[in-house]
């Protein structure tokens, strides 16, 4: 069986998350989407906030799995026995970092993690967990970003009534 994992934030999740995961999903027999709990950032929801999301976002993907990881993703990596890492694309901005992070994982691992990048379906191309959050923060409508039910879990969060 192939395995790999969809490490990020997903603070909340989006469509440009969820069609990483549909399409990671289609390649792999089993994906683990892993929240990754960052003590350094302050996210607008917490790790077991973020994974309920994703569990109610993903009930139609039966080899899709919810967990969720701190530290480093090499030592997850290796506590599952999984060797790859699926990362979405979206634009040249994205390249820089993600390209980094891939060679100092493969590194790290002793070339034990690749990471597979999957280039953003491009209507989802603008959309990011940051954008989504400034939009709803001012009220505005996040109905073609995330799905309904995280949109009202994110109104709720800001106290906006829609
Ligand atoms: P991180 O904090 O790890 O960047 P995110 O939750 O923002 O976490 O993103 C997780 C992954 O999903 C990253 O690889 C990111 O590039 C990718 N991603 C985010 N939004 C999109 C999108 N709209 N289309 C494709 N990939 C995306």
């Amino acid at each position: 069986m192939t395995s790999a994992f969809y490490p990020g934030s997903f603070d909340p999740v989006t469509y440009g998350h969820l069609d990483i995961i549909r399409r990671g999903a289609e390649i792999f027999d089993e994906l683990i989407v892993a929240v990754l709990d960052n003590k350094a950032k302050t996210p607008l929801f917490s790790v077991e906030e973020r994974v309920r999301m994703l569990e109610n976002v993903t009930r139609d993907f039966p080899n899709v799995k919810i967990d969720s990881f701190s530290g480093l993703l090499i030592d997850y990596a290796a506590q599952k026995n999984i060797h790859v890492a699926i990362r979405g694309l979206r634009a040249i901005t994205d390249f820089e970092y993600e390209l980094q992070m891939a060679q100092l994982n493969r590194l790290l691992s002793k070339g034990k993690l690749d990471t597979m990048f999957l280039t953003t379906t491009l209507e989802y191309a603008y959309l990011s967990s940051s954008s989504v959050k400034e939009i709803a923060m001012f009220g505005g409508d996040i109905s073609q970003c995330v799905p309904e039910q995280v949109a009202k879990v994110v109104y709720d969060r800001y106290h906006i009534a829609r």
